[in-house]
């Protein structure tokens, strides 16, 4: 069958089926990762023969839950069983990955920018006051050595470590996966 059209048939039905059933079955059954599941096993089903075959099993097995409640404990199982089958394969053939959503892609960013300011911004700061302090009181205990040593110890410790993090978060932000629905 063709490919947009199957989907859309079972997006039908898994949409009837929120009606009838109650929120927790709906989400114990976790109807929603269906739909994405189909989703994704649609647009696969062209190029791998298992992704195919995973149509069919999805089909019968919302057709077996059509007369919710009256779905026997074997429907039930043989359900769950093809559910995680396709899980498994996708997530081992497919690269079925955890999968940011737009907002979190932006999330990502802002807490990205976030670090490496701070990874900049804090040791700067606290080495000019040091230095500051050094120069106020005429020497103090710190020479210009320590203050060059601590500034040093914070920039290492502190600055670098949260730069290199927060550039992670930036890149995973603009290069994340992005959930198609
Ligand atoms: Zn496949």
């Amino acid at each position: 069958m063709e490919n947009n059209k199957w989907y859309e048939i079972i997006e039908k039905q898994i949409n009837s089926l929120k009606d009838k059933m109650s929120k927790g079955d709906y989400s114990a059954f976790e109807l929603d990762g269906l739909l994405r599941i189909a989703k994704r096993v649609s647009s696969l089903s062209a190029e791998c023969s298992q992704c195919d075959e995973f149509e069919a099993k999805i089909t019968s097995a919302i057709a077996n839950f059509t007369d919710w409640p009256n779905v026997s404990k074997e429907q039930k199982d043989n359900y769950v069983r093809t559910f995680r089958n396709i899980v498994k394969h996708l997530e081992n053939n497919h690269r079925l990955e955890p999968i940011d959503s737009e907002s979190e892609r932006k999330k990502n960013r802002y807490i990205g920018l976030a670090l490496i300011t701070t990874g900049i911004i804090v040791p700067l700061i606290i080495t000019l006051l040091l230095s500051e302090s050094f120069k106020t009181n005429g020497g103090g205990q710190l020479g210009d050595i320590g203050v060059a040593v601590i500034g040093g110890g914070i920039i290492i410790f502190i600055g670098i470590p949260l730069v290199i993090v927060g550039v992670i978060y930036v890149l995973r932000g603009f290069l994340g996966k992005v959930r198609k629905n």
